[in-house]
């Protein structure tokens, strides 16, 4: 694969790494070289923007076939994790999305969902058969990590949804996360009820799909905060509106990132009206719950530009450590060191 350079008057190479006059380089998919444009030598072919760079937006919670890959990467999103999808679909979607010639984000998957016989969301209107996958005792929940860790699992998903039907039981809980271990992917939930944020710290689940909606105890989050990362997913509680659940959430979020908690960016893309790539609002929303903008980017990001990363950039009208609002303005988005539009 060929050299990229790209130059840009100012540059975000990542958490509080902000550069005058930048140029990165790009060299077969991985960044090379990034730094004051003075002291890097450019690609053959360098393209020079008049905007922000930046590293690409990743997106840690979609439902990617609900959604339009092609608009998801020029939208500035270049990879994605699925939390939950029909282990015959999702793993092969997934590995064409390794190649270059894919249009659309690199696609990492949890396949199906882990859930107790009957428990969500095996029910669920906008889960296709197979999205749930049910198991009764431990060694069934043994299996099933073991068959998607086998597939390409790169998480492993629970259903700790009590409001919607029985959650998975402790001791199919505790054989999951058991096994996860040893094929060291983490386990994330959705919790969803009274009490199964508390079932997941206590099993040792690393972290949570969304940010929880119904109000936790000071304790609860100080714990979390050491042990857990949380996917915010604020949007989905709001789509722009003031409800109990976005305050409640926003209320848990602010006080797991003050406790010192790891936030990132996730849509539950596919789930309802939220748009493809970079989803301005549930930044704003990051922004509600007491992220500098400078937290924010570093949640939407997939790794900050240092050499070996993923060359995946995008480049801005504006500076968004000003204002947020600069993601409707994405001007050059690049993937794996090849420019997709701009
Ligand atoms: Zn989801």
């Amino acid at each position: 694969m060929s050299q990229l350079s790209v130059r840009a008057p100012l540059a975000w190479l990542g958490p509080g790494r902000l550069v005058p006059d930048a140029r990165v380089v790009c060299d077969g998919g991985l960044i090379s070289a990034a730094g004051p444009a003075v002291e890097i030598k450019r690609a053959e072919r360098e393209i020079e923007i008049d905007g922000f760079l930046m590293p690409a937006g990743a997106d840690r919670h979609v439902h990617i076939e609900r959604s339009d890959p092609v608009a998801v990467l020029r939208g500035g999103v270049t990879a994605v994790r699925d939390l939950a999808w029909p282990a015959d679909r999702i793993f092969n979607l997934a590995d064409a999305s390794e190649l270059v010639t894919f249009n659309g984000p690199l696609i990492r998957a949890a396949g199906p969902m882990l859930t107790a016989p009957g428990g969500y969301p095996t029910l669920a209107s906008w889960a296709p058969p197979g999205t749930g996958r049910e198991v009764d005792g431990p060694d069934e929940a043994v299996d099933a990590v073991r068959e998607l860790v086998a597939a390409g699992a790169t998480a492993i998903k629970v259903s700790l949804n009590a409001d919607a039907g029985p959650a998975l039981g402790d001791v199919e809980l505790m054989a999951v996360c058991d096994a996860a271990a040893i094929a060291e992917i983490p386990v994330t939930a959705h919790a969803e009820g009274a009490g199964q944020v508390e079932r997941a710290l206590g099993a040792g689940v690393q972290e949570l799909a969304h940010t929880p909606w119904i109000r936790l105890s000071d304790d609860v989050i100080g714990t979390a905060a050491q042990r857990m990362r949380w996917v915010s997913t604020l949007d989905i509680l709001s789509f722009g509106r003031d409800t109990p659940q976005i305050r409640a959430a926003l209320d848990n979020l602010r006080r797991f990132h003050d406790a010192g908690g790891s936030v990132s960016y996730g849509t539950d893309l596919g789930n309802g009206a939220i748009p493809p790539g970079i989803h301005t609002r549930e930044l704003l929303w990051l922004r509600d719950a007491g992220l500098t903008n400078d937290d924010v980017l570093g949640a939407l990001i997939r790794s900050p530009i240092v050499r070996d990363a993923p060359a995946d950039l995008i480049a801005l009208g504006s500076n968004p450590l000003e204002e947020l609002t600069a993601f409707d303005d994405i001007r050059l988005v690049v993937r794996s060191g090849r420019v997709i539009s701009g």
